[in-house]
């Protein structure tokens, strides 16, 4: 059995467009179960971990509405919150999936959390924006009474909060994981691990960890996940069937089997967009260079051609 750590992007939890109810992900996710349902039944070893963007951001939306009457959560609690509502998701809808596979499994849910550095150069200069729009005057007031930081977006006419967004360094759950792994529990479970990149934590002078408003990049996540599970393969899965060069131009050229090298020519030369594109690429390159013996970006519908090597942006390691 190989062991595969397949990331799911935001289009494979919820549809883009859509109003955010719990039915359509059910939807969606019964769709995305089938998908990797069939990597099961194929004899891969599957663990799984995914995004929260668009569910953070509902949760942090509704403990704001609901201030006046129950207090707001602090942000990295909304994370752990987006883990256990995932992790329902991806549990009731891969476990039916796997069942009528024939290749029945439990699959477990895991609240992760991840360590990142409190001198991490993002905690200095937040950029990613969470949350809805503000007024100049709503800002203000937040500003002052949260100790938010708050970015002017013209374009769009208004404020938005941001946070930082640090790398991450370790993640705690690994040890737990890795041994279960290796006992052989891949072949009767699917775990799922460091949703929304893990709830983000710093260490702290007497040996715990504290929580830090900020978010974690899921495929950086994966990228670490991924090594510390050994795994052979990592997957990226996102709404494009592979990282492009000339991506929204009339040359765009979809890069298929490509070495390192190339790939980090192409993310030097600014091809992949900036948190969305180049952390997949940024972590695949990262996961064969110390390593991994294969990653691949590809689409829900490509993803079975992609892991026999036909289909989505693949790079090979040395290993
Ligand atoms: P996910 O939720 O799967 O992480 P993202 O929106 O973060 O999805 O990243 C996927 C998006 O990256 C694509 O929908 C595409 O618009 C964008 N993108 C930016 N640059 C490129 C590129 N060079 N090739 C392919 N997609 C790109
Ligand atoms: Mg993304």
């Amino acid at each position: 059995m190989t062991r595969v750590l397949v990331a799911l992007g935001g289009n494979a939890i919820q549809p883009a467009g859509g109003r955010g109810t719990w039915s359509e992900a059910v939807r969606r996710m019964r769709r995305t179960a089938r998908g990797l349902a069939r990597t099961v039944a194929a004899g891969q070893e599957l663990v799984l971990t995914h995004g929260n963007g668009p569910q953070v951001g509902d949760l942090v939306r509704e403990a704001e509405l609901g201030e006046p009457e129950v207090p707001a959560p602090p942000m990295f609690v909304a994370g752990a919150e987006s883990e256990g509502e995932i992790g329902l998701l991806v549990a009731q809808e891969l476990s039916a999936a796997l069942a009528r596979a024939r290749t029945p499994r439990v699959v477990v849910p895991v609240l992760c959390r991840t360590e990142v550095d409190a001198r991490d150069p993002s905690f200095r200069a937040p950029t990613k924006p969470v949350g809805r729009f503000y007024t100049a005057a709503e800002a203000r007031r937040l500003r002052a009474r949260h100790g938010w930081t708050l970015r002017e977006d013209r374009a769009r006419g208004g404020w938005r909060r941001v946070v930082p967004s640090p790398r991450p360094r370790r993640w705690l759950e690994a040890p737990a994981i890795r041994a279960a792994l290796d006992l052989g529990l891949g072949r009767t479970c699917v775990f799922v691990v460091t949703g929304g990149g893990g709830v983000p934590v710093v260490r702290q002078a007497n040996g715990g960890w504290r929580g830090v408003d900020a978010v974690i990049d899921k495929d950086r996540a994966a990228a670490l996940v991924a090594r510390a599970l050994d795994c052979a393969l990592l997957v990226i899965v996102t709404d494009v069937p592979g990282a492009a060069v000339g991506f929204g131009r009339p040359e765009r050229r979809w890069l298929r089997d490509v070495s390192a090298a190339e790939l980090r020519r192409h993310l030097r030369a600014g091809e992949f967009g900036e948190g969305s594109m180049g952390p997949k690429v940024e972590a695949v390159l990262e996961f064969v260079a110390r390593g991994g013996r294969e990653a691949v970006i590809t689409d829900l519908p490509s993803l079975s051609r992609a892991l026999e090597g036909r289909a989505g942006t693949r790079v090979r390691g040395v290993r």
